[in-house]
């Protein structure tokens, strides 16, 4: 089986990030993880990019940490870097956007003030997965008046390593009445963090490319790591 985790962040993009790409990777490489989708708070949130850079010159700079990171996996066997975003749409209200291309983002630097509903179309139509990230999670700093219900995601995260068990429970209970795609995210920040190896997915097959990587979880070819284990879809609901 290969192991994937579909949420991680490097200091090369985010703000909150502890460690760099190639400690990202070394850590989940020795952990047993086949792959990591790097998914740094986007360029209108918490991120490293300086906003004063023009729109293009922003998207090579939040490109830059994914690119360190697929570098570094080079150095070990069968290691895969995905590229991913995590968009914040209100204080507290993330998703995570796989299957995004460079020359998508060039192209749209409305993305940067939209309406969460117009940029969930927008991606969808450009054929990115958009998920929601730990919908129920509760911190002081939420936007309350912001339901955690997104309806126009494709799926959330049913276990995020930061999450509570209710968080995560909730969240498992929401893709379960909506049918939506279940995924799991470490949302680590930090290589030595020891939720490394907690959450992601298991395949039976090598995920390559992002768009494999879209078509599993769209097809449901996967079971769900939480807390360490492997869940097959219908032990999780
Ligand atoms: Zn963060
Ligand atoms: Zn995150």
């Amino acid at each position: 089986m290969y192991k994937y985790d579909l949420h991680t962040h490097t200091n090369a993009g985010s703000l909150c990030g502890v460690s760099s790409p190639d400690e990202m990777v070394a850590a989940y490489a020795k952990a047993g993880y086949s792959g990591i989708v790097i998914t740094d708070h986007f360029i209108c949130g918490n991120t490293c990019v300086p906003r004063s850079l023009e729109w293009t010159k922003r998207i090579d700079a939040y490109f830059s940490a994914y690119e360190r990171a697929a570098k570094a996996a080079k150095e070990f066997k069968d290691f895969t870097v995905f590229f991913g975003a995590e968009y914040a749409y209100a204080a507290g209200h993330e998703i995570l956007i796989y299957g995004a291309e460079k020359k998508f983002l060039y192209e749209h630097p409305e993305i940067e003030n939209a309406d969460i509903f117009a940029l969930c179309e927008l991606l969808k139509k450009n054929g990115c997965l958009v998920i929601s990230a730990h919908p129920f999670r509760e911190r002081e700093y939420n936007d309350f008046s912001v339901p955690a219900e997104l309806p126009c995601a494709d799926g959330a995260e049913i276990y995020n390593s930061h999450n509570s068990d209710s968080e995560n429970q909730r969240a498992l209970n929401y893709v379960a009445e909506n049918s939506l795609i279940p995924t799991s995210g470490g949302d680590i920040h930090d290589a030595a963090d020891r939720n490394i190896g907690l959450a992601g997915i298991e395949t039976e097959k090598k995920i390559k490319s992002s768009d494999e990587l879209i078509s599993v979880l769209r097809a449901g070819n996967y079971r769900v790591l939480a807390k360490g284990k492997s869940f097959s879809l219908n032990e999780v609901f």
